[in-house]
């Protein structure tokens, strides 16, 4: 579990296999407490089979009487809403919510909403925070499992510990690789003919900028130069 001072509280959920993919959601993002306001039906064997290898935050799941009972021990707590403005409160989106989340040093809970009423004014005043997911105007109100993801995910990507760049990428070329290389293809142009050097036209200059957008690595310079060594091999060869 990456975010151990993290809960995620859910109220009055009506249906089971909303938890269960809630509960998958927060596993996939590394957040692993879940508090439960008055489910319908929990435990249930809908949430297990959408939680699909998450059942182990079902398992340990808190389930409560009141939201102030969920939030017990928590400094810092987010009410998600899918409306703006709901009531005049301070306001974040995702992003800052995962910031905000992710750099508290306390105990910190972010709540979600029935999927009919979502939370009511009164909830929403317990929060320090309203956080809305921007949506397309007209259509405002996700999923609340899908609303979870969305805010997990940006919990996840606030502690800097997401993957930049997940391929590994080589040694990248030095200029004066690329300068040899360029001249080798100029070379090799000529004696294939496919470069007239009293026409060069904007051959080359076009050929650098396509290599010069690809961030050539100096394994690929090798390559290259290898195939221009076969063509002149070839060519002188005829
Ligand atoms: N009809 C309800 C929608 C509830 S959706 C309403 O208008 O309030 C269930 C819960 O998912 C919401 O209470 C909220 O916690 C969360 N949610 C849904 N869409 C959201 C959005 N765009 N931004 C933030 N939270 C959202």
């Amino acid at each position: 579990m990456k975010f151990p001072k993290l809960r995620i509280v859910m109220v009055g959920t009506s249906h089971p296999g909303n938890i269960g993919a809630a509960a998958r959601a927060m596993k996939n993002m590394g957040i692993g407490r879940l508090y439960l306001v008055e489910p319908r039906e929990f435990p249930s064997p809908e949430a297990s089979a959408r939680a699909s290898g998450a059942d182990d935050i079902l398992a340990t799941a808190t389930v409560c009487d009141t939201l102030d009972e969920a939030l017990t021990g928590c400094s810092l707590v987010f009410g998600a809403s899918a409306r703006l403005r709901t009531i005049p409160w301070p306001l974040l989106n995702a992003r800052q919510c995962g910031e905000e989340a992710v750099a508290h040093p306390g105990e910190v809970a972010i709540v979600f909403g029935r999927e009919h009423s979502g939370l009511s004014n009164e909830e929403l005043e317990r929060c320090n925070y309203l956080v809305h997911i921007p949506t397309d105007e007209a259509f405002s109100s996700l999923n609340v499992a899908a609303a979870i993801q969305v805010v997990s995910y940006e919990v996840m990507m606030a502690s800097g510990s997401a993957p930049v760049e997940a391929t590994q990428r080589d040694e990248p070329a030095s200029a004066e690789d690329v300068e040899r290389l360029y001249a080798h293809l100029e070379e090799t142009l000529v004696e294939l003919d496919f470069l007239d050097p009293d026409h060069p036209r904007k051959l080359m200059r076009r050929l650098r900028r396509l290599f010069n957008r690809s961030a050539l690595e100096a394994t690929e310079v090798n390559i290259l130069r290898g195939i221009l060594t076969a063509a002149q091999k070839a060519a002188r060869s005829d």
